[in-house]
């Protein structure tokens, strides 16, 4: 039996799957999380760029889709991290393990900051990345990929946000990440900008301008 084409998102989180339902509102498909699709994979993302382990989750999850019969699903999946430049690219790929998952953000923003110590403002560069996959019907792959550029601050500031905003420090707007609106947020996060890149290529599959 041919079952209807659905997007499929490979993440268990709500906030994320809001962003995409908003982005990509105008598709004639349903969009579901993994978790609505009835999928749960235990994935290893051994892979050394956020593009490899995005991969490695979509293509997980695009297997579990076709051997429930969705063979005409299309998947996407996303990988984050923040990269600081003066630290080699630290914490990257390794942004949710970093000193281990389960260690509070207060104690891993701490330590960032405590290692940037001496570091001249000129050379406290970051950005949290984005890399999007997508595995099509046929197999074949799609990617986006998008940045989101400021630099390490020398303090913890601000109540919004998650993870590493309270020490992401936006020198153009001169406030930190955790401090703006999620609204705004999401409009000029690395996250959103992929997602809108993606939705775009996306966009050519649907017929859809
Ligand atoms: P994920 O791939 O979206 O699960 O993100 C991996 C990790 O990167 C998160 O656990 C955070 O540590 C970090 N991260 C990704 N995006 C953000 C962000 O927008 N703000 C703060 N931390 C982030």
């Amino acid at each position: 039996m041919e079952r209807p084409t659905r997007i499929v998102f490979a993440t268990g989180n709500q906030g994320k799957m809001n962003e995409i339902r908003e982005i990509m509102a105008d598709f004639p498909v349903t969009i579901v999380s993994m978790k609505e699709a009835g999928i749960s994979v235990d994935v290893d993302e051994n892979g050394s760029s956020f593009m490899e382990n995005s991969f490695i989750k979509a293509e997980a999850v695009a297997q579990k889709c076709r051997e429930l019969g969705y063979e005409g699903d299309i998947v996407l999946a996303d990988d984050s991290g923040l990269v600081v430049d003066a630290l080699g690219g630290e914490p990257g790929i390794y942004s949710a393990r970093y000193m281990g998952e389960d260690t509070p953000y207060s104690i891993k923003n701490a330590k960032i900051i405590e290692r940037m110590e001496g570091v001249k403002e000129d050379e406290r560069s970051a950005r949290f990345v984005c890399a999007i996959a997508c595995v099509m019907p046929d197999g074949t792959h799609l990617e986006s990929e998008a940045a989101y550029e400021g630099a390490i601050g020398y303090e913890e500031k601000g109540e919004h946000g998650f993870g590493y905003d309270p020490i992401f420090y936006l020198p153009d707007r001169g406030c930190y990440s955790a401090e703006l609106d999620p609204d705004e947020k999401n409009r000029i996060s690395h996250r959103g900008k992929a997602l809108r890149l993606m939705r775009d290529k996306l966009a050519g599959y649907f017929d859809i301008g």
